[in-house]
C-alpha cells in the first residue's frame, strides 16, 4: 500500500511554528515554513523553507502550490496574505477569527456578542476620550491599549486621572486605542480549545499563568481553581470555537476575580505559550492537536496524565539548562535561537510531578 505524504505550510518561523513542524513530523506530515527572517527557529526543523515577505504574492503563490494545507503561527500576519492564500489552498484558522484577534476593539465586541464577559471597554481616538471615559465610569484608573500589534504587555499603558493624558496617549503612538477598566484579578488563566473539520471540539485542562514584566513566566496545569470555574472556562472556550467555526487551536486568556468571576482578556487564534505543558503532560499536545485539525484529521480528547509546571526560559534563564538537564522530572525544550537577549523566549522546561514508585 502506498501512503500519500501531505505537506502543511506554516506562515511564521518562530518557536510555535517550530513545535508545530515537529508535531507534524510525528504524524508523517511534511512542513514548509514561510517567514521573512532567515535562520528562524522553525527553519531548522522543516522540510522546506521560503524566506520572503508576507506581501510577496509571487512567493506566496509558489508556496501555496507546494503545500496541501496552510496555517499560521502568529496573529499579526497581514489579513490580505491569508485571504490571498485562501483562494489557493485551505487556510485554517480562517481569516474571520484572524481579523477579530488582530484588533482589540473588534475582539472585545465579538467576545461580548458571543456572550462572553470582558472588562468594561470603550474606544478612544484622542486623549480627551480617556478623560471622558474615566468620568463616565466614575473611576480614576484605566488601562489604555493600542488596538493592533500588542503582545506581552507591549502597546499598553496604565493611566491615572492625575497623569498627563497627552503624554499617556503619546506613549502609545497610535491613532486608535481601547480603554479598559482595571480588573482586580486573583489569577490569570487560559483555556486552549481545538476544533476539527468534523466539528469535534475539545479543550485542554485550564492553565494558571504567572507573568513577570508582562511576559509569561510560569504555567501550572491543571489550574488550582474550582470545578465550577474550570467548567465555565471550558464552556467559554467551546462557545468561542463554535461561534467562529474554528478549525485549529485557539487560546482564550481569562482573569479570575476574587468573586470567582471569569473575565475574558484576549483571544489568540493559534497555539499558545500557556499550552506548552501539554507536550509532556497530556496524551496529545496542543501542537499535535493543531496539526491534526488544520490537516483535516480528527482531534482527540486531551487527557492529562501528569501535573506539570511550565517555566519559560527567558533571556539569561538559559544558564539554568545544564541543571535542568540533570533532572528526571524536567523536560527541556530549546528553540535553537542563537542569541539570548533580554526578554527573548529561548525555550521552556516542563517540570513533571512524577509519582514515586
Ligand atoms: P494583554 O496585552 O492584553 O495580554 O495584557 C498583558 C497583561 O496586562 C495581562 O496579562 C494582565 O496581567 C495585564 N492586564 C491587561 N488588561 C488588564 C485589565 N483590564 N485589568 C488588569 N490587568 C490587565
Amino acid at each position: 500500500m502506498k501512503m500519500e505524504i501531505k505537506t502543511l505550510g506554516i506562515l511564521g518561523g518562530g518557536q510555535l511554528g517550530r513545535m508545530s513542524a515537529l508535531a507534524a513530523s510525528k504524524l508523517g506530515i511534511r512542513t514548509h515554513i514561510f517567514c521573512p527572517e532567515e535562520n528562524c527557529p522553525a527553519s531548522q526543523v522543516t522540510d522546506a523553507f521560503t524566506q520572503a515577505n508576507y506581501e510577496d504574492f509571487n512567493a506566496l503563490k509558489i508556496f501555496a502550490d507546494s503545500v496541501d494545507f496552510i496555517s499560521y503561527e502568529f496573529e499579526n500576519i497581514p489579513l490580505e496574505t491569508v485571504e490571498f492564500l485562501q483562494k489557493h489552498k485551505p487556510v485554517y484558522p480562517d481569516s474571520r477569527i484572524l481579523e477579530v484577534s488582530q484588533n482589540r476593539l473588534k475582539e472585545k465586541k465579538f467576545l461580548n456578542e458571543s456572550g462572553i464577559k470582558t472588562a468594561l471597554w470603550a474606544p478612544a481616538e484622542k486623549p480627551e476620550d480617556i478623560i471622558e471615559t474615566l468620568n463616565r465610569w466614575n473611576v480614576s484608573d484605566c488601562i489604555v491599549k493600542t488596538t493592533r500589534f500588542g503582545y506581552d504587555g507591549k502597546g499598553q499603558i496604565k493611566h491615572n486621572d492625575k497623569d498627563d493624558v497627552l503624554s499617556s496617549w503619546m506613549k502609545l503612538q497610535t491613532e486608535e486605542a481601547v480603554i479598559e477598566s482595571i480588573v482586580e484579578f486573583l489569577y490569570e488563566c487560559s483555556i486552549i480549545v481545538a476544533r476539527d473539520v468534523f466539528g469535534n471540539c475539545e479543550t485542554f485542562p485550564v492553565t494558571l499563568n504567572r507573568h513577570v514584566n508582562h511576559i509569561l513566566s510560569e504555567s501550572i496545569a491543571p489550574a488550582p481553581i474550582s470545578k465550577e470555574q474550570s467548567d465555565l472556562a471550558t464552556a467559554m472556550g467551546k462557545k468561542l470555537a463554535e461561534a467562529v467555526g474554528l478549525v485549529g487551536v485557539l487560546a482564550l486568556e481569562l482573569f479570575v476575580t476574587k468573586d470567582g468571576e471569569l473575565i475574558a482578556n484576549e483571544i489568540a487564534p493559534r497555539t499558545h505559550n500557556s499550552g506548552h505543558w501539554t507536550m509532556d503532560g497530556c496524551n496529545v499536545s496542543q501542537f499535535e492537536q493543531h496539526v491534526r485539525a488544520v490537516c483535516g484529521m480528527p482531534i482527540v480528547k486531551p487527557v492529562q496524565h501528569t501535573p506539570v509546571t511550565m517555566h519559560n526560559l527567558i533571556g539569561g534563564d538559559v544558564k539554568k539548562v545544564p541543571e535542568y538537564l540533570k533532572r528526571p522530572d524536567a523536560c527541556v525544550h530549546l528553540y535553537g535561537k542563537m542569541e539570548a537577549r533580554e526578554g527573548r523566549k529561548m525555550g521552556h522546561v516542563n517540570i513533571l510531578k512524577l509519582q514515586e514508585k
